[in-house]
């Protein structure tokens, strides 16, 4: 007569080898079947895996978090430095902005899309003359782009801050506007 015992969790009636040993209990053997005991093993492996599983998950998007908003914020502050230092270098700088400008209005003339202008005592047509009386061999209205039109002294060597001082009259008079490839 083979001995039985009653699994406590699936409550079926089986021989002892389907428990395992265990000395701690009185008969020697676990209190459920090996069945259930293999069952509950995966189920807490399961939940064990679970959890750990969105332990990762969730330390990583905090990770993500983290650095989506430090690199945001890095940015932010690239951006508002960069717009200050280009601000500090159009505003700041007078002369930097009338030199840009003289040479701004002095290629639209060139191009006729202005007569003439408060910056210059010469015309359009003045300067276009100008310029084609000094085109160099292979220049040409066709060719535009490999050539350029400017002070021949250089700006760096007349003081002016303003288009009405005298030096901003020598600098940008027509007999110092040169034309030379680029
Ligand atoms: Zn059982």
């Amino acid at each position: 007569m083979i001995e039985l015992k009653t699994c406590n969790q699936c409550q079926r009636d089986l021989p002892l080898d389907q428990f395992y040993k265990r000395k701690a209990s009185k008969d020697g053997h676990t209190a459920a079947c090996r069945d259930c005991q293999s069952q509950r093993g995966k189920q807490a492996y399961a939940r064990n895996r679970e959890q750990r599983l969105a332990q990762a998950a969730a330390y990583r998007a905090g990770r993500r978090d983290y650095y989506r908003d430090y690199c945001r914020d890095y940015m932010r502050e690239r951006m508002a430095e960069h717009g200050k230092a280009t601000l500090a270098a159009y505003h700041g700088d007078a002369r930097t902005k009338l030199d840009m400008t003289a040479r701004t209005v002095l290629a639209q003339m060139l191009r006729g899309q202005i007569q003439s202008s408060g910056y210059f005592d010469f015309t359009s047509s003045q300067l276009q003359r100008h310029v084609e009386a000094q085109f160099q061999d292979g220049m040409s209205w066709a060719n535009r782009k490999a050539w350029a039109v400017g002070p021949i002294r250089p700006a760096r060597e007349f003081e002016y801050q303003d288009k009405q001082d005298i030096g901003f009259r020598k600098c940008w008079r027509l007999a110092n506007i040169g034309v030379r490839y680029a």
